[in-house]
């Protein structure tokens, strides 16, 4: 709330009951007269006045619109922090020139099946694995995830290849269990808003990808961010854009590319793109994950199980082994075009 327009036919009076309460809010103000209209700039550090509070300004007698400078998300954005985010995972480094590809099946389903998925993707250039032990089904009856066993499967497919692993978590209380075995913790897009479960993960050092909600402005993404940054432990976020829910009924979701640019004026925080659940079809994930790296992305997310047919869950959205491989070498060369490496 740094600029508060006034409309032209605003009286002395209003104007005057706007200086009162921004004083004793212990704000200063400086009226700027215009021909037409009158300007307030409100002078003291308004970083931590909130929506409601603001808007209380704007519904004031005389009030046309108020102008925030400062974003409602500070720490996320690049008002307070220009440079971008680099985080370090191991020896791989999120934000830098050097794009990173997390990869791996929906759901850790079993160990053998999971090991090979882990290395073959190794094998064709990923950089982190990924599976999930606890899943966010929309049906009950559906496969639930392994839990803990699952998150043992990880560990030790990760000693095994050496890559580190990314997976979800869905509920504060599992939050020591998946310290424990996750070197990057996933908030699902169901979970953007779980405000309790951001700021429990928000509470520690552990990175985090946090993926864009069903229905999320990009807005709300970054405020879902400030809330695990908030807690003033954690900065190593890595936003996840996923697709959103719009008419189109041909694609599971409508990947919204444009949210990369925008995220990257908007925010110092790395960005990837997850063209799997983004589009929900195993041959729409190619050509959205170059779409999605010539747009700028830091990395992708994608799904890649041995057996899609027989997978326990996403497996129409899975690539083989095979066709990730293929994809890789494409994207070095997509890569390569917007000044990045592989
Ligand atoms: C997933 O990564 O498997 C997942 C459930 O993703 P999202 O939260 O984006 O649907
Ligand atoms: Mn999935």
């Amino acid at each position: 709330m740094d600029i508060i327009v006034m409309r032209p036919g605003a009286t002395s009076k209003d104007l005057r009951n706007i200086v009162k309460k921004l004083e004793h809010k212990g704000f200063k103000a400086t009226i700027s007269k215009g021909t037409e209209r009158t300007v307030i700039g409100v002078i003291g550090d308004t970083s931590k006045v909130t929506e409601e509070e603001s808007s209380s300004f704007e519904t004031m007698q005389g009030v046309e619109k108020i102008h925030r400078i400062i974003k409602p998300y500070k720490l996320a954005s690049k008002d307070f922090k220009p440079e971008q985010t680099k985080i370090k995972i191991g020896k791989n480094i999120i934000g830098g020139k050097k794009l990173h590809i997390i990869a791996g099946p929906c759901a850790v389903e079993n160990m053998s099946t999971f090991l090979k998925i882990a290395q073959e993707v190794k094998h064709a250039g990923a950089t982190f694995i990924r599976g999930g032990a606890y899943k966010p089904r929309t049906s009950p009856y559906s496969f639930q995830g392994l839990g803990e066993k699952g998150l043992e499967f990880l560990a030790e497919a990760s000693k095994i290849t050496g890559l580190p692993v990314v997976t979800e978590i869905m509920d504060p209380r599992d939050i020591d269990v998946i310290l424990k075995y996750a070197d990057v913790i996933q908030i699902g897009a169901r979970n953007m808003q779980n405000f309790r479960l951001l700021q429990e993960v928000g509470s520690y050092s552990k990175p985090i990808v946090l993926k864009r909600g069903l229905s999320a402005t990009l807005k709300e993404l970054l405020m879902a961010a400030e809330y695990i940054m908030a807690q003033g432990r954690n900065n190593k976020v890595i936003l996840c854009e996923r697709g959103i829910r719009t008419f189109e009924t041909e694609t599971r979701n409508t990947l919204d590319i444009n949210a990369v640019p925008v995220l990257k004026k908007l925010t110092h925080l790395p960005v990837i793109v997850d063209p799997s659940h983004g589009t929900g079809k195993w041959n729409l994930v190619a050509p959205m994950a170059k779409a999605a790296i010539a747009a700028g992305a830091d990395g992708l997310m994608i799904e890649v199980h041995t057996n899609p047919q027989e997978a326990l869950s996403d497996g129409e959205q899975s690539l083989k082994p095979k066709k990730f491989k293929i994809l890789m070498r494409e994207l070095k060369a997509v890569a390569k075009a917007v000044g990045r490496e592989m």
